[in-house]
C-alpha cells in the first residue's frame, strides 16, 4: 500500500485578516457556500485513487473550516469514507479552527464526525495585538475554545502563534506561550510574520503608523518560544513546530517526506505519482468547472528526478533528525558519495552527521533559507 495525504481546502472566514494574502474569502453568505461545498463534494467523489492508496492523514483547512456547519463536515468526512481506503485503525483527520466560530457542541460535532485532531489560529493572547491583525477573536475566546476542545473529546490539539508582530514584546509573547502551554496542548506550530504586498497591515506598515521588529528582535522573539516550549516538555522537531512525543502531525510529515499527497478544493494542490498541480485557484471559476463537469486543477509539472531529490533533501531539513542520505540515495538512484560531498561547502557548524543521518543544527535552521539557496538550488 503507498500512504498518502488527503488535504481539503474551505476557503471562507468571517472577514480577512489585516495580514492574510492566503486563498480565502470573507464571508459570501451562507448560499454561495452551499454550493461551494456540493461543488466540493462532487470533487472528492471524481477524485478515488487506485486501490494501493491508503488515506494517512486527512486535513481540512483553510481559510476557516470550523465556520461549516456540522452537518457538512459529518458530509465530508462520509464521501471520504466512502471514496478513498482508510487504514484500519483510521487516518489522522485534521481540522483548522478559529477561536470565535466554534461552540462546545460544534467541538462535540466535529469528533462525532470522526475529527481527531484541531489545530487553532490562536496567534497571540494578547488583545492588542489581536486586534492590530485583524483577527476576529480576543484571549478569551482563544482560551475557551481550547477548553471546550478538550472538553469535546479532543485529545490531540495544536495552537499556531505568530512572533515577529509590531507592538510585540518578548514578555509579553513569554506569558502568551506560558499561558497556552499551562493548558497542556499537545502540539504548537509558530510562524514569523510574512508581511504581504496589498494588505492592510503592509499599508500600515508603508505608512508608519506600524513598525515591524528588527532582525535581533525578531530573533529575540522566536528564541522565547523555544525556550519556553522546550521547558514544558515539547520537543522541537521541526524548524516551526513542537510536539509532545507522539502528537507529531502526522499529515504535514508527508509533506516534509516529500510523499504523494491529494489537495481537493479551490487552490489545492496535489503531488501524485511525480506530478504535481494545483486545483482552479478563484473559488467562482473552481465551482464552475465542477458543475461543469471538466477537472477542475490546471496543468501541472512534472518534477524532474534532479529536482525530486533536492526538494526532499531540502524538506527533510526541515526536521530535527534530518535527511538519511542512504535512503534518499537509494529512493534517487544517486550515489551516497555525491550526497555528501554537498556537504562540504556547508560550514560545519550549520549541520551534524549522526551515521547516515544528516542534520540542521539550531543555527542552521536559522539560516536555512540562505543554506538551500546557496548549496542545494
Ligand atoms: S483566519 Fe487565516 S485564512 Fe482567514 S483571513 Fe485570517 S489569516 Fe486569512
Amino acid at each position: 500500500m503507498r500512504d498518502i495525504g488527503l488535504y481539503i481546502h474551505i476557503p471562507f472566514c468571517l472577514r480577512r485578516c489585516a495580514y492574510c494574502d492566503f486563498n480565502a474569502y470573507a464571508d459570501p453568505g451562507l448560499s454561495f457556500r452551499r454550493i461551494y461545498h456540493d461543488a466540493l463534494l462532487t470533487d472528492l467523489r471524481s477524485s478515488a485513487l487506485d486501490e494501493d492508496y491508503r488515506l494517512r492523514s486527512v486535513y481540512i483547512g483553510g481559510g476557516t473550516p470550523s465556520l461549516c456547519p456540522a452537518a457538512w463536515l459529518a458530509d465530508i468526512m462520509d464521501v471520504c469514507r466512502r471514496t478513498f481506503v482508510w487504514p484500519d485503525a483510521g487516518p489522522e483527520v485534521s481540522i483548522e479552527a478559529n477561536p470565535g466560530t466554534v461552540t462546545l457542541e460544534s467541538l462535540r460535532s466535529m469528533r462525532q464526525a470522526g475529527i481527531n485532531r484541531i489545530s487553532f489560529g490562536i496567534q497571540s493572547l494578547d488583545d492588542g495585538l489581536l486586534a492590530m491583525l485583524g483577527r476576529i477573536h480576543s484571549r478569551g475566546e482563544a482560551l475557551q475554545s481550547v477548553r471546550w476542545a478538550c472538553e469535546a473529546g479532543f485529545d490531540n490539539v495544536s495552537a499556531d502563534l505568530m512572533y515577529g508582530l509590531p507592538r510585540q514584546t518578548v514578555p509579553i509573547l513569554r506569558s502568551t506561550v506560558r499561558e497556552i502551554a499551562d493548558l497542556g496542548l499537545q502540539h504548537f506550530s509558530a510562524y514569523a510574520l510574512s508581511v504581504e504586498d496589498g494588505t492592510p497591515l503592509q499599508r500600515a506598515l508603508a505608512s508608519g503608523s506600524l513598525s515591524l521588529p528588527d532582525e535581533d528582535e525578531e530573533a529575540a522573539l522566536q528564541q522565547v518560544i523555544s525556550e519556553e516550549l522546550t521547558s514544558c516538555g515539547y520537543r522541537h522537531y521541526e524548524i516551526s513546530n513542537w510536539s509532545y512525543p507522539g502528537y507529531e502531525c502526522l499529515h504535514n510529515e508527508i509533506y516534509w517526506d516529500n510523499g504523494e499527497y491529494l489537495g481537493v478544493g479551490c487552490g489545492a494542490v496535489s503531488y501524485l505519482r511525480g506530478w504535481r498541480f494545483p486545483r482552479l485557484r478563484d473559488v467562482r471559476e473552481y465551482v464552475r468547472a465542477v458543475q461543469a463537469g471538466e477537472f477542475p486543477a490546471v496543468s501541472g509539472e512534472r518534477l524532474g528526478d534532479e529536482a525530486r531529490w533536492r526538494e526532499t533533501l531540502m524538506l527533510g531539513l526541515r526536521r530535527a533528525h534530518g535527511v538519511d542520505l542512504s535512503l534518499l540515495g537509494q529512493r534517487f538512484g544517486i550515489p551516497v558519495e555525491k550526497l555528501w560531498a554537498l556537504w562540504n561547502e556547508v560550514p560545519s557548524e550549520l549541520w551534524v552527521k549522526r551515521g547516515t543521518r544528516v542534520a540542521l543544527t539550531q543555527q542552521g535552521w536559522n539560516l536555512s533559507n540562505e543554506i538551500f539557496v546557496r548549496f542545494f538550488m
